[in-house]
């Protein structure tokens, strides 16, 4: 049978703590924790690198922890008021072991918050390998390229908000996993 109930597709990620498509409307989070964290970037011989959270003022590493719930909720209650499933994008497991504990932890903060909002409202998180969904393209499904903010389709030449691009890549992944029940 298929799958006809609605998805709420959930990119996260550095320049927007999470990217999402409600009711065919990209909403993007994450700008006051994007504000704190510029207080912490230094430049490196090989470009900007996030000071360890341990060096961190602990009024900001709980404001970013704060600030992570809020969104965890706004996206979970949304879910709830539309009767959605969180299709939650999963980073790679060699992308969180490079990240994790270091540049990563606002993500971390918000995944463990949203994870826990949608089981105590019951709200359905289906988890959606990652894999390609940043590199392909949302219109054709051809493989562009991501530049940073923007994801570079070679085959309709066009050029699209990236974390944009890998959410509604994240919802079509959850889609068919809905359909064909491979989960
Ligand atoms: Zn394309």
């Amino acid at each position: 049978m298929a799958f006809s109930g609605r998805i709420i597709p959930v990119d996260v990620g550095m320049r927007n703590i999470a990217t999402t498509i409600e009711n065919g409307e990209t909403k993007f989070y994450g700008a006051g924790i994007n504000a704190i964290r510029r207080r912490y970037m230094e430049q490196k011989e090989d470009g900007k690198s996030q000071v360890p959270a341990e060096f961190w003022r602990p009024e900001d590493r709980k404001e970013v922890r704060r600030q992570a719930r809020a969104v965890a909720r706004v996206i979970v209650e949304k879910a709830v008021k539309d009767r959605a499933v969180i299709a939650l994008g999963k980073p790679s497991r060699s992308y969180f072991e490079a990240q994790w504990n270091y540049a990563y932890w606002p993500v971390q903060s918000f995944v463990q918050h949203l994870r826990s909002r949608a089981r105590a409202l019951g709200v359905r998180v289906l988890n959606v390998p990652e894999a390609e969904t940043s590199q392909t393209c949302s219109q054709c499904g051809s493989h562009g390229k991501r530049l940073g903010a923007v994801f570079v389709c070679y085959a309709c030449q066009i050029a699209l908000n990236s974390d944009m691009n890998a959410a509604k890549n994240i919802a079509k992944r959850a889609e068919s996993m809905l359909n064909f029940g491979a989960f």
